[in-house]
């Protein structure tokens, strides 16, 4: 039960602005409730003074009555149950849109710990479990209690000896509850795990279809699919069977009291102490009496199973974003215009849980109109510099700052309107390519997205396509070559006009000339913008004002693409394939970019 008060605690917040309509809800219940009870009693004076008596004349007063009753019933149902649906389905709505806003703000990392399907069944399955607790589960209690005590009351009223001789079967449902309550929770998890599972391994199977197909991995694949299946199919028959061993137990239990009912109503009319009226309207007020008890019983089920879910989504919920904005913004925010230097001083950091440390004691500054290579070997730490830049960590020691301010002084959003990243591989969105490069910066006209087309030599190709501007792309589009795409990705960058451009390896994948035409208009762009360019194709280097070397997480060299080649050291090492032309800086467009 702690489960439940915590989940309860956690997610009943949610249903704020919804509770006047809940309440209304439960009035309905109430009413439909009473309704009922009347019905009942109607029932049994139509029983005594017209059926018994064979009089028509006492038919038309109670039937009236019934009927009222019986419309005023419906039309409150109506009204209640659609009211109660509306009411879930907006918790369900506000939810889910509360994890996933809690989820887009976490770092990289949770995203390598977590399997995309677990994280589908968290915001799918899961968030509909706990609006089965928090919005169903308390209206389900409340009309459950009433009911239940209403149509006990009625037993009690009409014969309370009766009444309580059937009552004392009653514990025996609270018994059953418990007794499968564990069970079926236990089983209700393994079921959301594995559902989860399943929906990852389909998500990376067919994600990585080629090379299924290329190596003879469909077997394999079809394996991992069948152990997650049965896993879910176990867990699946092992929650059924529990579910149904107690409703089948708890149907027993009701053809006892029905029985004994019986029995006792037989002796009670047989020595004259009861009209079959009566008897009719006290059965009907311990038959009314089930559903709400069963559901009662079946409520603590339903809320057990759904604290799985809550666990599951509370542990989403306690992920905390790696970086926060600051509780009082720095001053860029009040308008003065961001110039876009970006400098290092003594960063050092390291990956959540990771051994060691990725960057160590790096210092450099980047001034406006300035183009910077960072270089080096691979692993050697340049991602991590483009990830601290953009703030999706914060240094472990030292400090990144943008005009002198440390980041972290800065809003997040503030800070990526200001530094636009093209990341390491190229993100398409489902939709248009104008579609994809406006979304560079929202609310951008069409002839500012032509002009950030041009701009990334995109224009040309794309105004040669059928549909031009609207051609249709996706994620693992095949419409556009992977030069293309990441000049469509340069453009949106270069949409957002911001004062830092960071480029993490646009041009892995391509060939020379391909190469080429990404990052050639960067030597024209780099007026009055500060641009990073993290690379293992040097073919640029000459044209670079500085170029970094990082090593093993550390600065090592700085310096122009000449003056590191003549000092010899890790740089002269990774540049020693490139051929004179453009060792020597003449033209790094006659050549072939080699890669290091
Ligand atoms: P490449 O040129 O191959 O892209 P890189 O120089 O960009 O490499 P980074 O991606 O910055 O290298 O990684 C630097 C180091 O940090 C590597 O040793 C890598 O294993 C480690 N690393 C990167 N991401 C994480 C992470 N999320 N958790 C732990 N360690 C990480």
């Amino acid at each position: 039960m702690r489960g439940v008060k915590e989940a309860f605690a956690r997610f009943w917040p949610l249903t704020r602005g919804d509770r006047g309509r809940l309440a209304l809800v439960v009035a309905c219940v109430i009413v439909a409730a009473l309704a009922e009870t009347a019905s009942i009693l109607l029932f049994a004076q139509l029983t005594d003074e017209a059926l018994k008596a064979g009089s028509l004349a006492a038919f038309w007063g109670p039937a009236g009555a019934w009927l009222g009753v019986a419309v005023v019933g419906a039309l409150v149902g109506y009204l209640g149950n659609s009211l109660a649906v509306w009411t879930a389905e907006r918790f369900v709505l506000r939810l889910r849109a509360s994890v996933f806003r809690h989820v887009q703000d976490l770092p990289p990392d949770f995203f390598q710990r977590h399997r995309q399907g677990d994280l589908v069944e968290r915001l799918t399955g899961d968030v509909e479990a706990i609006e089965q607790m928090v919005v169903s589960g308390v209206v389900g209690t409340v009309s459950a209690v009433f009911s239940a005590v209403l149509y006990a009351g009625a037993a009690f009223w009409l014969r309370w000896d009766l009444a309580l001789a059937t009552f004392v079967l009653a514990p025996l449902f609270l018994v059953a509850a418990r007794r499968f309550a564990g069970r079926i929770k236990e089983a209700a998890q393994d079921e959301r795990v594995a559902d989860g599972a399943i929906t990852s391994v389909v998500e990376e199977s067919l994600g990585n279809i080629v090379l299924t197909q290329a190596y003879n991995r469909r077997s394999a694949e079809e394996r991992r699919l069948h152990r997650e299946a049965r896993a879910w199919m176990r867990a699946s028959v092992r929650g059924a069977r529990a579910s149904e061993m107690y409703e089948q137990f708890v149907e027993v239990v009701e053809t006892l009291c029905v029985l004994a009912v019986i029995g006792l109503g037989a002796w009670e009319i047989s020595q004259d102490r009861m009209s079959l009226g009566q008897l009719l309207a006290f059965a009907a007020f311990i038959g009314y009496l089930y559903p709400p008890i069963r559901s009662l019983g079946q409520l603590g089920l339903t809320l057990t199973a759904a604290t799985a879910g809550a666990e599951r989504l509370g542990e989403i919920l306690d992920e905390r974003p790696a970086v926060a904005d600051p509780a009082e913004p720095s001053r860029p925010v009040a308008g003065r215009p961001v110039r876009g230097r970006v400098s290092f001083h003594d960063v050092s950091f390291r990956y959540p849980g990771a051994a060691g440390e990725s960057l160590r004691e790096v210092t450099f500054a980047a001034d406006p109109d300035e183009l910077i290579l960072v270089t080096g070997p691979s692993g050697a730490g340049k991602s991590t510099l483009s990830k601290l830049l953009t703030r999706f960590y914060d240094p472990t020691a030292g400090a990144v700052c943008l005009d002198g301010i440390p980041l972290t002084d800065l809003p997040v959003e503030f800070l990526r309107e200001n530094v636009a990243l093209l990341p390491q591989h190229t993100l398409v969105l489902r939709g248009t390519i104008r579609e994809n490069i406006a979304c560079g910066r929202p609310g951008a006209s069409d002839r500012e997205i032509e002009d950030a087309a041009r701009e990334a030599a995109a224009h040309d190709f794309i105004t040669a396509l059928p549909d031009g501007y609207d051609t249709a792309v996706a994620p693992g589009t095949a419409a556009l070559s992977g030069g293309q795409l990441q000049r469509v990705a340069l453009a949106r960058a270069l949409l957002r006009r911001a004062p830092v451009l960071v480029l993490d390896e646009p041009t892995a994948g391509l060939d020379g000339p391909a190469a080429r035409q990404v990052t050639q208009p960067l030597r024209r762009l780099r007026a009055g913008r500060t641009t990073l360019l993290i690379t293992h194709d040097l073919s640029l280097a000459p044209h670079a004002d500085r170029v970094l070397v990082v090593d093993g997480g550390r600065l090592v060299e700085t310096g122009t693409h000449a003056e590191l080649l003549s000092r010899g050291g890790t740089y002269a090492r990774l540049a020693a394939p490139l051929p004179a032309a453009v060792a020597t800086g003449r033209s790094a467009d006659d050549t072939l970019s080699l890669r290091v």
